[in-house]
């Protein structure tokens, strides 16, 4: 049991720098997913804090203890991997005991251990078979048990999903929530899979290119994303992202097109006027006569609902609609987007503005805004 700290973390393979810089603090029991497209950088974040990979500045703490320099196994971290890689040998049991058998810890203590290990995965009435005869996700908890058993301060799972089948990988997903659930041990957990990370996550930390872009709860990155990149990379769809002109004296925004957007500029009060990128969710759009117009595409069919792909202003829009009718590609569209539910980006940064974290009174450190005019 215990939090995780990290202070200026960097990592340099010969001349080139994969990770930047990364702040961030886990308190004890939070259940952290650091999210992000291949090569960002997260795997190696987790390896730092695990000890398998050196660190080429900054500190780690774990529990109030600098880490730095201390072997994996003094750290108290248990991993578990994407190749989770079960002795095939060996039963379950074996498997799940295996770490406690080199330690030494005396047979009986051991089975009695093992067999309360296996019991919270679901796992009593298959200690006698082998890897080979178990389903993906029996192995996955197998890899689990193993790591539990050593009763470690931290959990570190490096996309121990990715091999699973998409079904096995929602219920192993509520199998991990509901084991950090009984345990409350600290868990950090890498993933590429957005997904995932909503459903998982206390708190996300989405990474991009060896930095951190935003540390938020799912529904902080989700509502408020800081950059058009989370904007982009939560959500599906992502969000819908135009450039235009914001005019502030009348709440519009003018499209590369020449077409005009509503904002609602009371909730954007410090925005200026100039470039900006407007965001909004596919659920903000809805078909209306005299809206943005534009030209369907194709539609993605959900059951429940459509995704409407559209181009307008030159860029692709996707509206989430409930039945939009029978349309042909090319066929003339017309969105509404809801005021309300614009948000507003900077056109050369992708910062989010800062008009609307100063109305809730959240000054952000970085806080790019539009020269007002
Ligand atoms: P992710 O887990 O987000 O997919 P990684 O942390 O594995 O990304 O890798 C981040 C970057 O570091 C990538 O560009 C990768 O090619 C590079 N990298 C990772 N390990 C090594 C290594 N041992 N030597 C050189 N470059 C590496």
């Amino acid at each position: 049991m215990a939090d995780i700290a990290l202070r200026g973390i960097r990592k340099t393979y010969g001349k080139t720098e994969v990770v930047h810089g990364v702040d961030l603090d886990i308190p004890h029991g939070e259940l952290v997913v650091i999210l992000g497209p291949s090569g960002c950088g997260k795997s190696t974040l987790l390896r730092m804090v695990a000890g398998l990979e050196g660190i080429t500045a900054g500190d780690i703490s774990i529990g109030g203890q600098v880490v730095n320099r201390l072997e994996p196994r003094e750290r108290g971290c248990a991993m578990v991997f994407q190749n989770y890689a079960l002795y095939p040998h060996m039963t379950v049991a074996q498997n799940i005991g295996y770490s406690l058998k080199i330690t030494g810890v005396p047979k009986t203590q051991r089975n009695e251990k093992v067999a309360k290990v296996a019991a919270s995965l679901g796992l009593s009435e298959f200690l006698d078979r082998k890897p080979g005869q178990l389903s993906g996700g029996q192995r996955q908890r197998v890899a689990m048990g193993r790591a539990m058993i050593r009763e470690p301060k931290v959990f570190l799972y490096d996309e121990p999903l990715s091999n699973l089948d998409a079904r096995l990988r929602v219920a192993m997903r509520v199998e991990i929530r509901k084991l950090h659930q009984r345990l409350g041990t600290t868990t950090l957990f890498v993933t590429h899979d957005q997904v995932e990370a909503m459903t998982l996550a206390d708190r996300i930390v989405v990474m991009n290119k060896g930095v951190v872009e935003q540390v938020g709860t799912p529904a902080d990155v989700y509502q408020r994303p800081e950059t058009t990149y989370v904007a982009s990379f939560i959500g599906t769809p992502g969000l819908n992202l135009l450039p235009g002109i914001v005019d502030i004296d009348t709440g519009v925004i003018t499209l590369r097109d020449g077409q005009r957007l509503a904002y609602d500029r009371h909730r954007w009060p410090d925005v200026g006027h100039g470039p900006a990128i407007a965001g909004f969710r596919a659920e903000a759009v809805s078909l209306a006569p005299n809206g943005l117009s534009g030209r369907f595409d194709f539609a993605e069919e959900l059951g429940s609902a459509q995704l409407i792909h559209g181009t307008f202003a030159g860029e692709t829009v996707i509206a989430h609609l409930a039945d939009a009718g029978h349309l042909s590609p090319g066929d003339p569209l017309s969105f509404h987007v809801d005021p309300g539910n614009i948000q507003l980006f900077d056109a050369d940064s992708g910062w989010r503005l800062a008009g609307e974290a100063r109305v809730k009174g959240e000054a952000r450190k970085i806080a790019p805004r539009l020269v007002t005019a």
